[in-house]
């Protein structure tokens, strides 16, 4: 088993994961279902993806950059920053988490 792709989020990783499965590479999430262990504090908190078969790494890699590719075409995997205090935000993000200003 081999990791393939770090995730901004639980939803990204479950998107990739599926736009993997669909092109029928076996694969799984990891990660994220370790944070909120009690005594347990993750040295990484974003979820993973991972192929169940090392053979199928190379294939996922280049799908790992057609996603992102794609992602970016819809202006969906681009990350912004805010004007207000610099914060780097999630394309997922109208608004800044950090003081609250409305992305431009
Ligand atoms: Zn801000």
């Amino acid at each position: 088993m081999k990791q393939v792709y770090i995730a901004a989020d639980m939803m990204d990783a479950e998107l990739f994961k599926d736009y993997l499965l669909a092109r029928r590479l076996p694969a799984i999430v990891k990660g994220a279902m370790l944070t909120g262990i009690i005594g347990e504090i993750p040295t990484n908190t974003y979820p993973t993806v991972w192929v169940d078969d090392d053979r199928d790494y190379d294939l996922a890699r280049k799908l790992v950059k057609q996603y992102e590719a794609e992602g970016l075409a819809k202006g969906e995997g681009e990350k912004w920053s805010c004007k207000h205090c610099g914060e780097t935000l999630g394309p997922q993000f109208t608004q800044c988490w950090s003081c609250g200003n409305q992305r431009e």
